[in-house]
């Protein structure tokens, strides 16, 4: 990682490779068998059956501001060439002043046609969410993501803001957003393609819960970002940027010519693994083989 995320520095997976292609299998450090066997399923899934037909070539993407001060704010969004930024807010060790200060100077940068979202993390209990949202969106908001941590929190700030409400922490399995729709806590779902056991498998959970989506990573390398990618090109419809351009977060890459944006859009493509690549990043696989093996063991559990 070029920056801790996520509370790591470090991003560890598995690549397989089968009849279609690479898969990536990178359930995080906490995440048990159970959890683990949908990104199994995921890396299965690109391995060896591939994705439905795309519907679109190119999938619009959002640049993500972190929670820096305005001026770096302001020059990331210029550099970035996207129409749509995602501001994360609610840092700890800031104040709303902070928050203020950077949505202004997103919104200065990309101009009035451009589309700025926030990203709370579950930061904000109610009274601070909908004083906050209200704030924030004299900017103009396309929505907020996760102000609260729980379905019962946001679905009672979803009561008293206009600006929508998206549900990204809320979902981490495939239950999930039929959880979040029926508790009213959001108008979009944030939905990732390993999670939820795969492209084939996300776009079911989308149809099912009925909500518009929004295309998130996991903190992948171009491999496991491709079926990001899949699921955005395959999805019905496809109302806001997608959250797929992380690649920045990391180093470097397992493939020759990466999944990065031009012009604010990704090409929906596969690209070729790069075998030198793949070696320069290479780790042992001790503790990788048995997360495996009983992800492997769950999937094949279900399927008896
Ligand atoms: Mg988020």
């Amino acid at each position: 990682m070029r920056t801790r995320f996520r509370g790591i520095a470090q991003r560890e997976g598995v690549l397989i490779q089968g009849p279609a292609g690479w898969g990536e299998f990178s359930p995080f450090a906490e995440y048990g068998a159970v959890e683990s066997a949908r990104w199994l399923a995921a890396a299965r899934e690109a391995a060896h059956d591939g994705w439905p037909e795309p519907l679109r070539d190119r999938v619009p993407v959002n640049v993500t501001i972190p929670a820096v001060d305005a001026d770096r704010a302001h020059a990331m969004t210029a550099a970035s060439g996207c129409g749509t930024a995602k501001v994360k807010v609610a840092e700890r060790g800031q104040d709303e002043a902070d928050d203020l200060e950077r949505v202004e100077a997103v919104r200065d940068a990309i101009g009035p046609g451009g589309r700025v979202r926030v990203d709370v993390n579950g930061g904000w209990d109610v009274g601070t969410a909908v004083r906050m949202i209200r704030a924030l969106d004299r900017f103009d908001l396309e929505y907020v993501e996760q102000p609260c941590a729980t379905l019962e929190e946001l679905a009672r700030v979803r009561l008293r803001v206009d600006v929508p409400v998206a549900a990204d922490e809320s979902i981490r399995r495939a239950e999930d957003p039929l959880k979040v729709r029926a508790a009213g806590a959001a108008d979009i779902a944030v939905l990732k393609a390993q999670p939820l056991g795969g492209v084939r498998s996300a776009l079911k959970v989308a149809e099912a819960c009925g909500l518009p989506v929004v295309v998130s990573s996991a903190v992948e390398t171009s491999v496991g970002l491709a079926a990001g990618l899949a699921l955005a090109a395959a999805l019905p419809e496809l109302p806001f940027a997608c959250g797929l351009a992380t690649l920045s977060l990391l180093e470097g890459d397992v493939v020759a010519d990466p999944l990065v944006p031009r012009g604010g859009e990704i090409e929906v493509r596969r690209p070729a693994v790069d075998e030198a690549a793949l070696r320069r990043y290479e780790i042992g696989a001790a503790g990788w083989a048995g997360r495996v093996r009983d992800a492997a063991a769950h999937l094949e559990g279900e399927a008896r």
